[in-house]
């Protein structure tokens, strides 16, 4: 159902051809990440660049199709394996304004036509006439912000929609077609039992979705749930609270059939999300609208924080990126960084092929320590991080940062 329809040019790539063959010999995988950063109300965990401003929505996406226009060399003649519209609440979109982003896209670059193309979006917009109205654009991916299915725990963080719609929203997408959904969970909510923990992984396996994704609930600065707990009116989980119910969760996903590819992210076979797998390859990709970042291999761009100056500064052709060049101590640091979170941890070929000896050296002459401890594991030419390891995965990776 969800196929590039006809007003997308089909033959782009011609899967016949030698030529596509030599192509790819040559030609790297990349990603496009769309920012949508619109909400219809603020979530009082939630520090990501977002605004309440609906009437901005549609000058946004028409910058945000000039912006591919003027970046259309960024990716040179990379094959898109995946796009993402993230947010903010993509799902926000008009059918309409989804059709003029993709209609852009699929004119300006080299769409692969098994690409993985993942919208976010909030419960309570998933209704059967949403789902009516982008029937037909090329969607096969949806990741679905639910976090929780008890009320009382969705009004404690602002949520704005109940344990009930995040259900009917997830059948509305089985029904629209969707055989790839993504649910977002977050456990240590205020007042959040292990027991209420246990019944919302239990809701969550009843739905059965493909890929899972599971946070922690932090307290950002600057947050109003962070001014609430510094004002004393909630109380967050304590950390044994928080590796409790991270250790109660691994084995319940393990049995349900999820596979924990990553620290936060868990999938049935087959169902690994491609976007952010190739960002923990290091693999290049666009990022589109305000705030959005992009990495070609070698530098780090970021667009302007701000929608209205973001929105000027495209249709006046003026600067609204930054960009740095990735130092080598830089990018060895965020290759660790990254691939120590996944399943198949730190790929040594990948370090030595890619890094000077001191960089090897360092990593090992580290991980030898941890592996000591039984915190790291070697397997075969990978060293990933243990269950005891991923419990404090966060001092593990800054003792191999360089400085
Ligand atoms: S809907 Fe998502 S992006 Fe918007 S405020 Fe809530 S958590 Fe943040």
């Amino acid at each position: 159902m969800w196929r590039v329809i006809d007003y997308y040019p089909k033959n782009i790539i011609c899967t016949n051809s030698i030529c596509y063959s030599l192509k790819l010999l040559t030609l790297l995988m990349a990603g496009i990440y769309i920012h949508i950063p619109f909400c219809k109300q603020r979530c009082s965990y939630c520090d990501f660049y977002t605004r309440v401003a609906p009437r901005q929505i549609n000058d946004t996406v028409n910058a945000i199709i000039r912006e591919m226009e003027i970046r259309r060399d960024y990716l040179k003649d990379d094959f898109i394996q995946t796009i993402y519209f993230g947010g903010g609440t993509p799902s926000l979109l008009s059918a309409e304004q989804f059709q003029r982003i993709f209609e852009t896209l699929f004119l300006i670059f080299k769409i692969k036509n098994d690409a993985e193309i993942t919208f976010e979006a909030n419960p309570d917009d998933l209704t059967p006439s949403f789902f009516e109205s982008i029937h037909s654009l090329p969607f096969n991916r949806i990741s679905i912000g639910i976090q929780s299915f008890d009320d009382d725990e969705l009004k404690k963080i602002n949520r704005r929609h109940t344990g009930n719609e995040a259900i009917a929203a997830f059948q509305n997408a089985r029904n629209a077609g969707f055989r790839n959904i993504s649910i977002d969970l977050i456990y240590g909510l205020p007042l959040q039992t292990k027991q209420s923990w246990e019944i919302q992984l239990q809701k969550a396996f009843e739905l059965n979705p493909e890929h899972i994704s599971v946070y922690g609930l932090t307290y950002e600065e600057g947050t109003p749930l962070h001014k609430l707990r510094e004002l004393g009116r909630i109380t967050s989980a304590a950390d044994a609270e928080m590796i409790d119910m991270h250790l109660f969760m691994l084995p319940k996903m393990e049995s349900a059939g999820y596979e924990a590819y990553e620290i936060s992210n868990f999938a049935k076979s087959g169902f690994r999300s491609q976007h952010n797998s190739a960002y923990w390859k290091m693999k290049p990709y666009l990022g589109l609208g305000p705030s959005a970042h992009s990495f070609d291999g070698k530098s780090r761009c970021w667009n302007v924080s701000s929608i209205k100056n973001y929105n000027q500064a495209v249709f006046a052709n003026e600067v609204f990126t930054e960009s740095e060049l990735l130092s080598t101590d830089e990018k060895y640091n965020e290759y660790v960084m990254v691939s120590l979170r996944t399943k198949e941890g730190v790929d040594m070929d990948y370090l030595q092929n890619n890094f000077e000896f001191k960089y090897v050296r360092n990593f090992e002459l580290i991980a030898k320590k941890h592996i000591n401890d039984k915190l790291l594991i070697i397997n075969d030419k990978n060293i990933s991080l243990t269950t005891k390891g991923i419990l404090i995965s966060n001092l593990i990776i800054e003792d191999f940062i360089v400085v």
